[in-house]
């Protein structure tokens, strides 16, 4: 997940107000790259969450040939659910029903994630969101989600094992095929259901993985992107190259 202009405005906003806002006990702290880590429990034993971030960023540049700049992403790691939720409540009381959370500001992005079993692959995701926008100056919504779900698994296990894929093959034998039009006029994450997020990560594999076609045309939708140029529709660019994109994408995934 990660959560756009208005609960930004809301943590601009409280910046004001950090006097007056409780902080949380961080007893511990940590610097890798352009993370800072605070933690709530000792980071001693964690140290593969250092690795992670830094293999993240690498895996990120190479895969979609991007380069990353290194404006601050603050990183806070809280040891229960009800810690989260009470720093939470009083900061982004928008972000209280998501599991981890992706902030970004002028000052510094902010990611929240709990001590858990899904503690790496929350970091991984929402540490996606935060890499994506230190190297371009936006993401599409569905796309921007379809590679956090992708960049989620550990390295060297995004290829296959994602539960998308098991569900995907699924629903592929029931004639499923991924409707373009539906996700790119998702504007906000409420709109987002958990079957975008998995067709989000089915395109974004098929790109990825299917061919050096399919690749280039979503590493030259980054680029155009990342050249501020008007980037129109990821879907427009992979018809041009591959007409029948909708079954090569079901062919690519069952
Ligand atoms: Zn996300």
């Amino acid at each position: 997940m990660s959560v756009r202009v208005s609960l930004m405005a809301a943590l601009m906003t409280l910046s004001g107000l950090a006097g007056s806002v409780v902080d949380a006990d961080w007893v511990d702290e940590r610097q890798v790259g352009a993370f800072r880590i605070r933690s709530e429990f000792p980071l001693r034993g964690f140290d593969d969450i250092s690795t992670e971030l830094t293999q993240l960023q690498d895996d990120l540049e190479e895969t979609l040939g991007l380069e990353c700049n290194d404006h601050p992403i603050h990183v806070y790691l809280f040891a229960s659910r009800s810690s989260y939720r009470a720093y939470l409540s009083i900061r982004i009381p928008d972000g209280l029903q998501r599991k981890a959370l992706y902030v970004p500001a002028k000052d510094a992005g902010r990611i929240y994630v709990v001590r858990g079993s899904d503690m790496a692959t929350d970091l991984r995701h929402e540490a996606t969101h935060a890499l994506l926008l230190n190297a371009l100056p936006y993401v599409p919504l569905w796309l921007d989600e379809g590679l956090a779900e992708y960049f989620e698994a550990p390295s060297g296990r995004r290829f296959s094992g994602h539960p998308h894929e098991r569900e995907l093959k699924w629903a592929i034998r029931f004639g499923w095929s991924p409707d373009f039009d539906r996700l790119e006029s998702r504007k906000g994450l409420l709109d987002m259901t958990g079957k975008d997020y998995r067709d989000a990560w089915g395109i974004v594999h098929f790109c990825l993985h299917s061919s050096p076609q399919a690749k280039s045309v979503l590493l030259a939708y980054l680029r155009k992107i990342s050249d501020g140029e008007l980037a129109g529709s990821l879907h427009d660019d992979l018809r041009r190259v591959i007409p029948d994109v909708e079954r090569r994408i079901a062919q690519h995934l069952k």
